[in-house]
């Protein structure tokens, strides 16, 4: 990997406006997925380093929150721009890691960018309210003040725009947070910790630590100075830190898992729903919360949507993502790619059969064949559990009550999708689906404009849009008497 420049390859922590080793000199190595060579090696950290980047956080905070809105927006302005005069080695650095298909990455810096850019803007405009009095010598009014010190644990699959969807926001608000980026992608939240020095974020506003995530998450749990925790993975972890947040009663957001179903309605425009469904299924290798699980196609439609997919996906390239033309990079891990194969097998062992795909790829290591089964139900494990991986099942339904039963019928409710052209029906589906987001005749939904999040086992509160904002301050009534 050649960066045009070198020193965003940072290997230190980012703590107090300093980098940093861990206390014991202890670092571990970080592989790139595509081919396991060492990229580098980052500092594992624990309790000690949290606590003090935390007393950073919490000492950096009066003068931060003291600035105008204005101010602390011209600093983000500032990151942002940073983000983008550095896409290239960003997305390489991201690719590198991570593996997904230096498009997307070059995609998600664009992304990640776009919600600092939100929020620099959003920053100046945190309304308050005033009410009229119940008594006639009352004035009523209502402010809004950042939370304080924030903390936040992000995921791999957006190793860039996971932590800006948090920090934006929290920075804009006046908060100041501390960052616990994936363990598998520390580099590229190294990398944009760099740049928010470069845009002069003060010492302590933004801090990155790297290391034992049980150790540095029970830190930032257990802490009555970090008063809100925001958190993106998986649904159990998510469970654990809110029983760990309980004692301290922190504020929460929480964007976990989703089991996303994908429907296409008999009248559909089926070449659109194909190309909504390789973007909902294959886009990060199907890595995504809000990947397309589950695809049902109406019994009408059934074998001709199945025969264009098939013809989408055949198209798709498998290989690293610095190689020109790929659209699949490798899975993250070796545990990706077994609980890819365990869906698969669950599933043919129980009457789906295999369209496309259906094997480990010839590459070897992590990369796994885009695949589609059809003849698939809700017996088998797919209909449950989040694959997240290049793993398409199409169920057959024949109404729309029943798909809609069938769509909701997980304890999960981040994404959805349809495909249908009556509008009548649109509206109703869009209402029925018990999903946070919902995709209609689109396969894209993300974008740093609306509220990302979901409900049921898939989370609390947004991210994201105007709402984003409201996550990272708390309202405070002045009751006057005149
Ligand atoms: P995934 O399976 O996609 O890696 P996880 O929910 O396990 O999803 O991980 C998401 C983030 O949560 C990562 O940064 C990981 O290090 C962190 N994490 C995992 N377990 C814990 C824990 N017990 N306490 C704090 N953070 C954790």
């Amino acid at each position: 990997m050649v960066l045009n420049d070198p020193s965003l390859l940072q290997d230190q922590c980012y703590i107090d406006g300093q980098w940093v080793s861990a206390n014991s000199g202890e670092t571990i190595a970080i592989a790139n997925p595509a081919n396991h060579e060492i990229i580098g090696h980052v500092p594992v950290m624990g309790a000690t380093e949290t606590l003090v980047a935390i007393e950073a956080a919490n000492k950096a905070l009066p003068a931060w929150r003291a600035l105008t809105a204005k101010e602390r927006s011209s600093k983000l302005r500032r990151w942002f721009e940073l983000l983008i005069e550095n896409a290239d080695d960003l997305a390489l650095l991201m690719t590198t890691e991570q593996g997904k298909p230096l498009a997307e990455a070059r995609g998600e810096v664009a992304y990640a960018a776009s919600f600092i850019e939100w929020f620099a803007e959003e920053a100046k405009r945190v309304y308050g309210d005033t009410i009229p009095g119940h008594q006639a010598d009352k004035r009523l009014t209502v402010i809004k003040q950042p939370v304080g010190v924030t903390a936040a644990i992000t995921p791999w699959n957006f190793p860039a725009a996971m932590i800006t969807r948090k920090a934006a926001p929290a920075l804009a608000a006046g908060c100041t947070m501390v960052v616990k980026p994936a363990p598998q992608t520390p580099f590229t939240a190294l990398a944009l910790a760099e740049l928010a020095h470069r845009a002069g974020i003060p010492a302590g506003v933004f801090s990155v630590v790297t290391g034992d995530a049980i150790a540095i998450g029970n830190t930032l749990c257990d802490s009555p100075i970090v008063r809100k925790l925001s958190f993106t993975g998986s649904t159990a972890v998510g469970i654990k830190l809110m029983q760990q947040c309980a004692p301290t009663l922190k504020k929460m957001s929480l964007e976990l898992g989703g089991n996303a179903p994908f429907i296409v309605f008999d009248d559909a425009d089926l070449d659109a729903a194909v190309d909504g469904a390789m973007i909902a299924k294959y886009r990060n290798a199907g890595q995504t919360c809000v990947c397309a699980n589950r695809i049902y196609v109406q019994a009408g439609v059934y074998d001709a949507f199945i025969q264009k997919f098939a013809e989408a996906v055949s198209k798709l390239k498998v290989g690293a993502g610095t190689e020109q033309g790929v659209t699949t990079g490798p899975l993250i891990n070796a545990d990706a790619v077994t609980k890819v194969q365990r869906h698969l097998d669950d599933a043919v062992s129980k009457g789906a059969s295999i369209v496309v795909g259906g094997k480990p790829h010839n590459l070897g290591g992590y990369f796994f064949e885009p695949t589609i089964m059809r003849d698939v139900d809700k017996s088998m494990l797919v209909a449950r559990e989040e694959t997240f991986g290049p793993l398409a099942p199409v169920f057959k339904f024949e109404s729309v009550d029943d798909v809609i039963k069938q769509a909701n019928d997980t304890e999960f409710g981040l994404a959805a999708y349809f495909y249908g052209r009556d509008i009548s029906l649109v509206y109703k589906v869009a209402e029925a689906l018990e999903y946070g987001m919902v995709g209609v005749n689109t396969g894209l939904i993300s974008n740093e404009v609306a509220p990302f999040g979901g409900i049921k086992s898939s989370g609390l509160g947004r991210e994201g849009s105007k709402f984003g904002i409201e996550e990272y301050l708390e309202m405070k009534y002045i009751c006057m008497s005149v």
